[in-house]
C-alpha cells in the first residue's frame, strides 16, 4: 500500500477536491495551509461553511442570494426603479452590472440557461418566478442580459418567446460585450453602453 496522510487529512483534500478548479496537488497544498492555521481560526471557517445552508438563501423576489430568507440588497432598496427587470444567468452576472452603477432597476435571476448538452432542458430555471414577477403587472421593459453564446442566445429567444403573452417591452444589450464571454467579465463602462444602446426584441404595449 501506497504511503498516504493520515485519514483526516485525506478527507479534507478529497473534499477541497470538489471545488472548482482545485486539483490533486492544490488540495495537497491548501490541505496542508490550513493545518497551520490557529484552531480558532480553523474553528470560524468551520463555522461559516456549516452554517451556508440556513444563513444563505434565496431571495424570494428575484432568486439572487440573499441572507436568513429576507431580500437581497437589490430587492430590499425602495429606491430601485420596479418598472424595469434585467434577466441574468447568475448572481455573479447580477453583480457585474451592478459594479457599473449604471442601472436602476431590478434583477431576475434565472439560475442558468437552456443546454441540452448539460441536461439542462429549462425545467430547473426560474421561469415561474419571472412570470410570477410579471403578473404583478409593474414590469414595463424586460432586458435580458444573458450570456452572448449558443445556448445564453437560445435561452434568450424562448424568453421572447414566453414573455409575448405580458404587455411588457423585451430586449437586450447592444453588441459590445466580449464574444463567447459570459457578461460578468465584462467591465462596467461595457455594460453602460450595452445597456444604453439597448435592442428591442419585442414592443407589446
Ligand atoms: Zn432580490
Amino acid at each position: 500500500m501506497s504511503s498516504s496522510y493520515p485519514e483526516t487529512l485525506e478527507a479534507l483534500m478529497a473534499a477541497l477536491r470538489r471545488l472548482p478548479g482545485v486539483g490533486r496537488r492544490a488540495a495537497e497544498r491548501l490541505g496542508l495551509a490550513l493545518l497551520e492555521w490557529e484552531e480558532e481560526e480553523l474553528h470560524e471557517l468551520g463555522e461559516l461553511i456549516s452554517e451556508l445552508p440556513q444563513r444563505v438563501t434565496r431571495c424570494p423576489q428575484c432568486a439572487g442570494l440573499a441572507e436568513n430568507n429576507g431580500l437581497c440588497a437589490v430587492c430590499s432598496n425602495s429606491n430601485r426603479d420596479r418598472t424595469t427587470l434585467c434577466v441574468v444567468e447568475t448572481m455573479s452576472q447580477m453583480l457585474a452590472i451592478e459594479s457599473g452603477g449604471h442601472f436602476k432597476g431590478r434583477y431576475l435571476v434565472l439560475g442558468g440557461r437552456i443546454s441540452p448538452l448539460d441536461g439542462e432542458d429549462g425545467s430547473g430555471l426560474n421561469f415561474d418566478l419571472l412570470e410570477k414577477v410579471l403578473r404583478q403587472g409593474e414590469v414595463r421593459e424586460v432586458i435580458l442580459a444573458l450570456s452572448s453564446d449558443v445556448e445564453g442566445r437560445a435561452t434568450a429567444a424562448f424568453l421572447a418567446e414566453q414573455l409575448k403573452q405580458f404587455q411588457v417591452r423585451i430586449s437586450r444589450p447592444a453588441s459590445g460585450l466580449p464574444a463567447g464571454a459570459n457578461i460578468s467579465y465584462a467591465d462596467g463602462a461595457t455594460i453602460a453602453a450595452a445597456f444604453d444602446g439597448r435592442i428591442t426584441l419585442t414592443e407589446n404595449h
